[in-house]
């Protein structure tokens, strides 16, 4: 779990607020959940058999009343379950959005913390491949936004249900076959889940893996064409793609369209987005039936890379940093700096004393672009020395307003 330094910070702001513009322009709006749900929720929302529930979540007990409480992992279950109590759905469909720290207790490494954030998007009672396709396109618009080139689209379907039992069989007969191969965990999955073994990292296991049948080809029509279409319109928008047919996705709730947006620039954690669709989840935890699809991006990952190509935040530059000695300036001084702010000027008034020549030590590393000099002979009058830092001309003695506008014009 890190602690964002005022370094970062700058970085984190700029990223969070593009993300924030980026997210209206397509009309979603933002809900804010509780970071401790119910450990029932989670279970059944992701499902007993994945690596979130098996290992990764923070749970405890309520010490009031023995309650099994559990640190979000994820945002969905969350996002889904409010929209349920809340009847968000009754009549309208809903465009989410949310952003927040996540906790997993996994092992830290690059790229892979046990509090780390995620910007979630839900659209909750779309059923066609139009919204999957907006999901895509919209992440495609704010990778150019952010300027983050050569980020690749893996998308994948799930299918149905009902696809996915037929796939089932064709699969277990396959596992069942390598079963000396399987470590521990795939041979307790193979019957579980099988189809979660082929998410499985170990290297020793790729080749089987890469062997299996494919879900695609057990796929019926109207699930072919949810697929169809929505390469379709990825193609019309431009939107290159990979399809990969052994993009499972860890989640249990998945169905149908399944994708990750995927860099080679991070190393071995290399996925900075991933979502699909859920269609079954809302009535898993129990609302009315209602289709819905979703995404997270990972916000540490998506900085890493901006930093990767070397991004400068933009920086918000103080304007004027005060100095002042002597007990009618630092009186007038705090007026003068009020004064400053209220036309919108980013002022710091110096605190703590000190000489003159040390004040001006202070503005000049504050990076303010001008420094303000009130002694008391300028409070008797009420007027400051101003001095610009940044470049190497005189200082002058004028009005309060006249430096809130000389500084003021700089400023635009
Ligand atoms: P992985 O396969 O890397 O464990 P996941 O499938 O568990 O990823 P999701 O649950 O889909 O990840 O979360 C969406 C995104 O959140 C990921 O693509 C990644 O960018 C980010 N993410 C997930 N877990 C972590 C973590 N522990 N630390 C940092 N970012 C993470
Ligand atoms: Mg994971």
């Amino acid at each position: 779990m890190n602690d964002i330094l005022p370094e970062h910070s700058d970085l984190w702001a700029f990223f969070e607020e593009t993300v924030q513009d980026w997210l209206r322009s397509y009309g979603y709006r933002c809900i804010r959940m509780p970071i401790v749900e119910q450990t029932a929720l989670f279970k059944r929302a992701i499902g007993e058999v994945t690596d979130i529930v098996e290992k990764e979540m923070y749970t405890f007990t309520d010490a009031l009343n023995g309650e099994s409480l559990t640190l979000r992992p994820e945002g969905t279950a969350s996002c889904v379950r409010a929209a349920i109590q809340h009847n968000l759905l009754y009549n309208a469909p809903q465009r989410l959005y949310y952003t927040g720290p996540m906790f997993r207790h996994e092992r830290p490494q690059k790229g892979r913390y046990r509090q780390f954030h995620q910007i979630g998007v839900e659209s909750l009672g779309f059923a066609g491949p139009d919204m999957d396709a907006e999901h895509i396109i919209m992440t495609a618009r704010l990778w150019r936004r952010l300027g983050l080139p050569d980020i690749e689209l893996q998308i994948n379907t799930l299918g149905s249900s009902e696809d996915r039992a037929r796939h089932r069989a064709r699969l277990v007969h396959h596992l069942e076959q390598h079963v000396d191969l399987l470590d521990e965990e795939a041979r307790r999955r193979m019957h579980t889940n099988p189809l979660r073994v082929l998410d499985s990292k170990n290297p020793a296991l790729q080749e089987m893996i890469e062997a299996a049948p494919k879900l695609l080809d057990d796929l019926d029509e109207a699930s072919l064409k949810h697929f169809e279409d929505l390469q379709v319109m990825l193609r019309e928008a431009g939107v290159e793609h990979r399809i990969n047919p052994r993009l499972v996705r860890g989640l249990d709730y998945y169905n149908f369209t399944v994708f990750e947006w995927v860099t080679t620039r991070l190393g071995a954690q290399g996925t900075v987005c991933a979502g699909g669709r859920y269609d079954g989840l809302v009535e898993q935890i129990g609302g009315k039936p209602a289709p819905a699809c979703g995404f997270a991006m990972g916000v540490e990952r998506l900085l890493a890379l901006l930093e990767e190509y070397a991004f400068q935040a933009p920086q918000i530059p103080v304007d004027a940093y005060l100095v002042h000695q002597g007990g009618a300036a630092d009186k007038f001084a705090m007026v003068v700096a009020e004064q400053l702010r209220d036309q919108g000027l980013h002022v710091i008034l110096h605190c703590g004393g000190g000489s003159f020549k040390s004040q001006m030590k202070k503005a000049d590393a504050s990076g303010a672009r001008f420094a303000l000099i009130i002694g008391d002979d300028e409070a008797a009058v009420g007027e400051v020395s101003i001095k610009p830092l940044r470049d190497l001309a005189d200082q002058l003695r004028m009005t309060v307003e006249a430096a809130a506008c000389l500084i003021g014009a700089g400023a635009k």
